[in-house]
């Protein structure tokens, strides 16, 4: 073997060792070498580097099947951080998070849907070098940005090619937000950010195969295949938003008939329920319908059908073992949940309805922010 080769090949070996220990810890050195079918010698070598460089400690004892003691690893929270953040039309959110996926920092700024693109790289520069100073993170142990939002990105290249609720188009998000604040950045549409937090810590801890689907402001789903993000040839599978569930209804604002977002988004809700109420806000919308108002019943009746109709169409294309649901509608209006529970009942092909588990996200308004620096972590890392 070349010596080039040799030295990638360690590297690698070391980046597989970490990330082992990272997702499935606590793993006893035997474990390791079990799984990755490396030598106990050379697992031995790697994990008293690791050890070293501060990435990885030992947390406990536990008798193994022969009556020795081994040792549990584990790695330490505090040798690296990351900056996540999510731009959203209303709302900014920056998060500093630890290397074992913990928000140490967190900061909510409301955002003006008419502030342009320098104006909101402006303000985000200013509020992460607030946050930093304020909770005073060491800033050589920052490892860099994860960006995620709504929209179709080109996360190879750092590139916003779309984003409607934005209304950004072709900016080099990646290159000027690095330029701005010095750090790495990378970037992700929001929901593909979101499943890795799910996937890390989240409802799809572990999971191989999983959907998540994001139902508020905008309508979208991110996919696992086969324990890897699905993003299709440009990355924009999972846009069901898009997909046209009456060719002779609503107008979409992407000018086609029909897609499902012209009837489920918060925009396309508020636009109905303005037929018959002068309705402001989508939660003027929720206590209607908490107060058995008729005509919000029937708009989020409408919602929840639509809504599960998309699940069993989800469901017989990627056949994933779990669905979860998240986003502002079910957050807001938690009492939908019953009646797309029975809606799916009715609409969920049969050999799917027993396995399939259709769960909620417990991440919260945090999902976005944490899987965009997790997965800032998992690309910008470079072991030595
Ligand atoms: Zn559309």
């Amino acid at each position: 073997m070349e010596k080039q080769d040799q030295l990638l090949m360690k590297k690698q070996n070391k980046n597989l060792v970490l990330e082992i220990i990272k997702n499935q810890s606590p793993i006893s050195r035997m474990e390791i070498a079990k799984v990755t079918g490396m030598s106990p010698t050379s697992i031995t070598r790697i994990v008293n580097e690791l050890h070293l460089q501060g990435f990885v400690r030992e947390t406990e004892l536990v008798t193994s099947g022969v009556g020795r003691k081994a040792a549990l690893l584990d790695v330490c929270g505090d040798v690296l951080y990351s900056v996540g953040l999510e731009i959203d039309k209303l709302i900014i959110n920056i998060g500093i998070v630890n290397y074992i996926g913990e928000i140490v920092a967190w900061q909510t700024t409301p955002r003006d849907e008419r502030e342009g693109y320098e104006e909101t790289l402006k303000k985000v520069r200013k509020n992460i070098r607030e946050l930093i100073d304020k909770n005073r993170v060491p800033v050589e142990k920052i490892l860099g940005i994860g960006v995620g939002l709504p929209g179709s990105i080109d996360y190879m290249n750092g590139v916003v090619k779309i984003s409607e609720q934005l209304k950004w188009k072709n900016k080099n998000l990646a290159k000027d937000l690095q330029q701005l604040t010095g750090f790495g950045v990378i970037i992700d549409n929001e929901l593909k950010m979101k499943i890795i937090a799910e996937n890390f810590k989240g409802r799809a801890r572990d999971s191989q195969n999983a959907v998540l689907m994001g139902i508020g402001s905008g309508i979208g789903a991110a996919i696992i295949l086969n324990g890897e993000i699905y993003r299709g040839d440009s990355n924009d599978a999972g846009e069901i938003g898009h997909t046209v569930i009456d060719p002779t209804g609503n107008v979409c604002n992407c000018g086609k008939i029909g897609c499902l977002a012209s009837y489920i988004s918060e925009g396309a809700i508020i636009a109905d329920s303005r037929k018959v109420k002068d309705i402001q806000t989508i939660d003027e919308v929720f206590d209607a319908c908490r107060k058995r108002e008729s005509w919000a019943i029937n708009i989020m009746d409408r919602t929840a059908t639509y809504i599960a109709l998309a699940l069993s169409n989800i469901l017989c294309l990627y056949n994933p073992e779990m669905i979860i649901l998240s986003g502002n509608t079910i957050e807001k209006l938690p009492e939908i949940k019953g009646s797309i529970k029975q809606k799916c009942e009715l609409y969920v092909w049969e050999p799917l309805k027993a396995r399939v588990k259709i769960v909620y996200s417990q991440l919260g308004d945090q999902g976005v922010v944490l899987g965009a620096a997790i997965q800032a972590q998992n690309s910008l890392l470079e072991l030595q």
